[in-house]
C-alpha cells in the first residue's frame, strides 16, 4: 500500500498558526518576542535563508532586528555585537547564519550567545542539558522532526529507529532526544554513519528510519521494512535539465519506490524543512515567555 506523505507545509503552517495566536496574547500583555538575526558576508543561499527566517518572524508578529555586516566584518566587531544583543532586553533569541567567513571562529562566537537566548539550541549548555533531559533550547530541525512524527500519530516509545548521520545538528541531536526517557522519547536507536558495517541490515530492522546524510539514494527500498516510518532531512541538487535552474532537489532516499512500502514519509522538498523555521519561531517564543517569567 502507498505510504502517507507528511505534509511539513501543513504541519509547520498549523504550528505557525497556534504561534501566531500566542504571540497575539502575549503583546496583550505588552509582552513582544525578538530575535536578533546576524548574517556576515553575502552568500546568497545564506542570504536567503535569513531573509525567510525574518518573513517568518514578521507573519506572526516577532519582532526582528536585522543585521547584515560586510565580509570584512572582524571577528571582535561580531563578538561585541553579540554582546549588545546579550544584553538588550527587545532580543530573546539570537541568530549567527552560518557558515561564518574563515577569519571568524565559528565555535567562539556560537559560544558567546547567552545561552539563555540560544534559539537555535547550539550552545554546549544547552546541548549538555538536552543530553541530561533537562530543560533546553532544542535544536530546531531535530525538534521539527519530533514534532512531524508527533502530529501525524506515530507511536515513538519502543519503537526501533535507525538514524543515518551523526552531525551536531542532526544526527546527533534526534538520537538523544529519542532516547530519553519522557513523552517523546523512549525509542531504541541506532546510529549509523559512513564506519557503520552492513547498513542495510541495520536500516531493515526500523520502525522509523531517519537519514540525514546529505547523499541522494542512501537508502533504498530492499533496506527498507514493509510499514516503517521514514523521515528524510536530506537535501541534495541533483542535475535535471527540464528545470529553468539546471537541477532538482531531492532527499537522502529513494522516494519513489520506498513509498510503496513505508507506512508514512516525507518527501524533499515540503518534510522536515519548513519545521526548522518554525522550531527557531517557537524557541523565539519560549525565550520570550520565560525572559517574562511566564514558563
Ligand atoms: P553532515 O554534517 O555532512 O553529516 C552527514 C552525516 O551522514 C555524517 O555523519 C556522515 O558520516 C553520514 N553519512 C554520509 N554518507 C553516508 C552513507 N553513505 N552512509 C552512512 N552515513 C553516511 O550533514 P548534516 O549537516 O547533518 O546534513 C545532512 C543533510 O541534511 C544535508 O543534505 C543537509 O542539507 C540536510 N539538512 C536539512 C535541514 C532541513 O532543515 N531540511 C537541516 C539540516 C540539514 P561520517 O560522520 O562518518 O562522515
Amino acid at each position: 500500500m502507498a505510504a502517507e506523505i507528511i505534509d511539513g507545509k501543513k504541519i509547520a503552517a498549523q504550528m505557525r498558526a497556534e504561534l501566531k495566536d500566542e504571540v497575539t496574547g502575549l503583546k496583550k500583555e505588552g509582552i513582544v518576542p525578538g530575535l536578533g538575526v546576524i548574517l556576515v558576508g553575502d552568500d546568497p543561499a545564506s542570504n536567503s535563508y535569513v531573509t525567510a527566517k525574518e518573513r517568518a518572524c514578521a507573519e506572526i508578529g516577532i519582532y526582528s532586528d536585522d543585521n547584515r555586516l560586510s565580509d570584512q566584518t572582524t571577528e571582535a566587531q561580531l563578538l561585541a555585537l553579540v554582546e549588545k544583543m546579550n544584553s538588550n532586553p527587545k532580543i530573546n533569541g539570537i541568530l549567527v547564519q552560518l557558515p561564518l567567513p574563515k577569519h571568524i571562529d565559528e565555535s567562539k562566537v556560537l559560544l558567546a550567545i547567552a545561552p539563555e537566548k540560544d534559539v537555535d539550541g547550539f550552545h554546549p549548555v544547552n546541548v549538555g542539558k538536552m543530553v541530561a533531559g533537562q530543560k533546553a533550547f532544542l535544536p530546531c530541525t531535530p525538534h521539527g522532526i519530533i514534532q512531524l512524527l508527533l502530529r501525524s500519530g506515530v507511536k515513538i516509545e519502543g519503537a526501533d529507529v535507525v538514524v543515518v548521520g551523526r552531525s551536531n545538528i542532526v544526527g546527533k541531536p534526534i538520537a538523544n532526544m529519542l532516547i530519553q526517557k519522557n513523552a517523546t522519547g523512549n525509542a531504541t536507536v541506532t546510529v549509523c554513519h559512513t564506519r557503520t558495517k552492513n547498513l542495510a541490515d541495520k536500516v531493515r530492522r526500523a520502525d522509523i528510519i531517519i537519514t540525514a546524510a546529505g547523499r541522494p539514494n542512501t537508502v533504498t527500498a530492499d533496506m527498507v521494512k514493509e510499514g516503517a516510518v521514514v523521515i528524510d532531512v536530506g537535501v541534495n541538487r541533483v542535475e535535471d535539465a527540464t528545470k529553468k535552474r539546471g537541477y532538482r532537489l531531492v532527499g537522502d532516499v529513494d522516494f519513489e519506490a520506498i513509498k510503496e512500502k513505508a507506512s508514512l514519509i516525507t518527501p524533499v522538498p515540503g518534510g522536515v524543512g519548513p519545521m526548522t523555521i518554525t522550531m527557531l519561531l517557537y524557541n523565539t517564543v519560549e525565550s520570550a515567555k520565560i525572559a517574562a517569567g511566564k514558563t
